[in-house]
Parts: structure tokens; C-alpha cells; sequence
């Protein structure tokens, strides 16, 4: 059975400033993509999936970019029109596996994942299987779903269980040719802006177990919560429930339905706690136990920010640690400077808030260069085996802190990047960093608490600052008259 495997996958925040070309696209084509063989990620699930089945794999294209603006029309025609292409050149194929977002916007295309599932399945035709998998960040459309045999989000935020998910998905198109049934899908759109919610523990950990016991019930193939993504402008925006049935859809409606109500009433249990640097920097020292993490979680580079807010590190600064670490502020400019000056050189530099006003002031601050590093590592928690680049990296030393300055965009998801410059996280009472829930897989089990600060920042949780102009219903939490379901009148 030959099973091709493509895919473009982007959380675009439509409140960024730039939009996203194809050159910000990490690509992978052809035999490149068995490189993720391995890996903790949706194509090295798909890979292993199968191989264990004895499965031939497929490749295509598999492009992604960290979270960022609108994608420009030209990029996404290109790699649609190589995936379409690919798949018309390696015919016949037996199955097709997209790994994809969700949350993907092009200029002119509010639903790039409906977009595209439509055109593939126009092209293989409705005998194929097609399904694929997504991050639970997704605003998905029934348009998109319908296009597909299977929709498979990750369950867990925290995404450590993309690669499980590849493997359901591919076992879905093989079960699918051997028991010869048609599954249908199901889209329940609930008018809710989901914080950033972890599924580790509290109101987010109690619905996703709610999911799973429904994704056990008979006849039901699947149920991913979407938990959407409110920094768009889209008029897709909410949290979604899909639901896959093995041929009822109306046993998929009701299920969705019923879980959509869920949400629904336990919206109050989603609104989160929103403290200032200065705050949470207060509360974190408070805390018994070492080391105290605080997540900036306002200045999430996977959400499409810029990394080099300064709001925290000024908290901290102005508190005076000298037991903090901070890994890390995004500045290209600082990190080259502490490269050429070298290790043992003292600089002056002026550090971060470049990219807008929003994310705080440019600080200018003192700084001992005390170690270097090419920024090549390996995820270790979620994603793991993954490679990222976070650039040339430094080590500063300023007024008692260890400041981490790195030039790639990129949240903070695990130690590595603190080790890479020769820290061990277990040694300080403070280790900030920027990440919403992501951090958690590679913190939680050695943080001893976790704060999190939510000042000024594109994915700060005060949703209510951005303009919202194409969601076509009221919305929870910025909207008063937001409801869901019949009881509410609609
Ligand atoms: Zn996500």
C-alpha cells in the first residue's frame, strides 16, 4: 500500500505585522522528509506508522514556518501546486496523509487547510482515503472536513502526542481499505476565545479526559478538541469539536454537539489569571522550593510574537535577583555582538524591544559575556529528536542575572537551550522564560512552581486588545451577549 505523505502547516497570528514568504518556510521535499524518521513530530509518526504496518511511504513536501503573519498568496500557491503535482507524478497511490495546522491564513484564503483538502481530494478522487492530522491550535471549517476521511488534532497542550496521532491517521486509511467503510466528520464551532490552556492539569485536563471517554463510545473513530486560535481575524475564529463516526453522521453531530455544550458551560473555568511582570516576579519568590519557573507567556514566539519583549527581564532586573536565569530574548544584533567581542569581554548593548512598542522598551544594559553556542540543539521533551536552530546564542551576564540572547525566533520548550550555554536550571531560585504551555513538557516535572506573566505581548491572554472585524457571532470572553445552543435563544 503506498501511502503519500505532504503537508504545509502554519499558525498564522493575522495581528503581526509582516507577512509570512515561502523563504521563511522550512521545506523538506522527496527523500529529505524520511530525515524525520525518529522523531516525536506528525511526519515521523506517519513514517513510523508505516513501517510498522509495512506501509511504503510516500514523500512529498512537507513545509512549515514558525508562527508569524498572513502567508503571501504566491508562497502558498507553490507549495500546493507541488503537493498537487507530486501526488498526480506518484500515481497510483492507496492513501493520503496531510500533517497539517489548523490555524493556517493566506492572503485572499481565510482557510488554508479547507483549501487545500479540497484540492487534493478534487485531484485523487473520492475512492482514496485522505485524512490528516493537526495541532489543536486550528480554526477548522466542515468544508475542510468534509473534504477528509479523518481529522486528527493532538489531544495534549503541551503537543506530545503529535507523532501518535500520524500513526492513527495512517492506521484509519489502512482500516479503512480493508473494512471498506466511509467515515464523516463532524465540526461544532463554540463562540469561545480559548486562553491558552494547558490539558496538564486543571479545567483543560478535565475536558480533555471528558473528549477521550466520548472518543471511546461505539462507533466513534475519533474526537479532537480544537482548542482554536484566538489571535486571527478570521471568521473561522472559536474553539471547535470534530467528530469522526465510522458512517453516521448524525451520531457525529450529536456527540460534537454534546461536547461543544460542555465547553460551553464551563467557559468560567477557561478564564485565566492574568499578572504583570512586576507581579509575577512578587508572587514567583514567594513560592517555597527551587527553581520557580516564570513564563512570559505574552511574548510566545509560537504564537507569532517576537521574542525580544523585555517587559520580564526588566521585572527582574528591577527587583534585583542574582539566584535568575533568563532563557531566552530573541535579539540577533546582541548575540552577533557578544560573538565578535568573545568570551570574557564585557559589552554594552542595547537589548530588545525592537520589533514594536507593544512588547516594552529596548534596555540598555551592561553585559559580561560568559559563554557561546551555535544555537543547533535537539528537542528532548515535546517534539522530541527533533532538530531546532535557534541561531548564534550568548550567555550575558547582567546586574546578577544570566540573560540568554538567541537570533532565531523560537519559544523556550525544554533545558537545552539553558544547557547549551552551561546551565543547570536545578541551581537558580528564579529560570524565566517565553513559552504559554509547551515549556511544561520540559519543566514540569523539576520546576518546583510555575508563575506565569502575562505583560503587554501578542499572544498576551488580554484578548480583548485586538480588533476584531470578521468573526461573523458574539464571542466569550470579550463579547457580553456570546452564547451557544438552543437554550440561549439561538
Ligand atoms: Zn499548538
Amino acid at each position: 500500500m503506498r501511502i503519500a505523505i505532504a503537508g504545509i502547516s502554519h499558525e498564522t497570528n493575522s495581528y503581526c505585522r509582516d507577512p509570512t514568504p515561502a523563504a521563511d518556510f522550512h521545506q523538506l521535499r522527496g527523500d529529505a522528509m524520511f530525515r524525520a524518521r525518529g522523531q516525536e513530530s506528525q511526519l515521523g509518526g506517519a513514517l513510523a506508522a508505516c513501517e510498522r504496518l509495512g506501509l511504503t511511504p510516500v514523500p512529498i513536501l512537507a513545509v512549515g514556518a514558525q508562527p508569524s503573519g498572513i502567508i503571501e498568496r504566491a508562497a502558498y500557491e507553490l507549495f500546493k501546486q507541488e503537493i498537487l503535482h507530486g501526488l498526480e507524478r506518484e500515481a497510483p497511490i492507496d492513501g493520503v496523509l496531510l500533517n497539517l495546522h489548523g490555524a493556517g491564513v493566506v492572503d485572499g484564503i481565510e482557510d488554508l487547510e479547507g483549501d487545500l483538502a479540497v484540492s487534493v481530494r478534487k485531484l485523487v478522487g473520492e475512492a482514496i482515503p485522505v485524512v490528516a492530522t493537526f495541532d489543536l491550535h486550528g480554526n477548522v471549517t466542515q468544508t475542510m472536513a468534509d473534504a477528509l476521511d479523518g481529522v486528527f488534532a493532538c489531544h495534549h497542550y503541551p503537543h506530545i502526542d503529535l507523532h501518535l496521532r500520524a500513526e492513527e491517521a495512517v492506521e484509519l486509511i489502512v482500516k479503512m481499505r480493508e473494512e471498506n467503510f466511509r467515515p464523516v466528520s463532524h465540526v461544532e464551532t463554540v463562540p469561545i476565545l480559548m486562553p491558552t490552556t494547558t490539558t496538564f492539569l486543571g479545567p483543560g485536563k478535565a475536558m480533555l479526559e471528558a473528549m477521550l471517554e466520548a472518543e471511546a463510545e461505539d462507533g466513534v473513530i475519533d474526537v479532537s478538541w480544537f482548542h482554536g486560535f484566538p489571535y486571527t481575524d478570521t471568521s473561522v475564529v472559536g474553539t471547535h469539536v470534530v467528530v469522526t463516526t465510522r458512517e453516521d453522521r448524525a451520531a457525529a453531530e450529536r456527540v460534537g454537539k454534546r461536547m461543544a455544550e460542555s465547553l460551553w458551560n464551563a467557559r468560567e473555568t477557561f478564564r485565566p489569571r492574568s499578572l504583570s511582570a512586576e507581579e509575577a516576579v512578587t508572587e514567583a519568590l514567594i513560592q517555597p522550593g527551587k527553581p520557580v519557573v516564570i513564563n512570559e507567556t505574552s511574548d510566545n514566539c509560537g504564537g507569532g510574537t517576537p521574542g525580544d519583549g523585555t517587559h520580564l527581564l526588566k521585572a527582574m532586573l528591577d527587583a534585583e535577583l542574582t539566584d535568575a536565569c533568563f532563557g531566552f530574548i530573541v535579539d540577533a544584533d546582541v548575540a552577533a555582538q557578544a560573538h565578535e567581542a568573545g568570551t570574557g569581554a564585557t559589552i554594552n548593548i542595547d537589548l530588545g524591544g525592537k520589533y514594536d512598542d507593544l512588547h516594552g522598551d529596548t534596555l540598555n544594559l551592561t553585559g559580561y559575556v560568559k559563554a557561546l553556542h551555535d544555537g543547533h540543539l535537539v528537542m528532548q521533551a515535546m517534539a522530541k529528536g527533533s532538530p531546532i536552530n535557534l541561531g548564534p546564542m550568548a550567555r550575558l551576564l547582567v546586574d546578577g542575572i544570566d540573560v540568554i540572547v538567541a537570533s532565531a525566533r523560537s519559544q523556550t520548550f525544554d533545558p537545552e537551550p539553558f544547557l547549551a550555554v552551561g546551565i543547570d536550571v536545578m541551581r537558580y531560585k528564579i529560570v524565566a522564560l517565553k513559552s504559554s504551555n509547551h515549556f511544561r513538557a520540559g519543566f514540569q516535572d523539576l520546576a518546583a512552581a510555575i508563575v506565569t506573566a502575562d505583560p503587554p505581548g501578542l499572544t498576551t491572554h488580554q484578548i480583548q486588545i485586538f480588533e476584531r472585524n470578521k468573526a461573523p457571532q458574539p464571542l466569550w470572553p470579550i463579547h457580553k451577549d456570546a452564547s451557544y445552543g438552543e437554550q440561549h435563544g439561538q
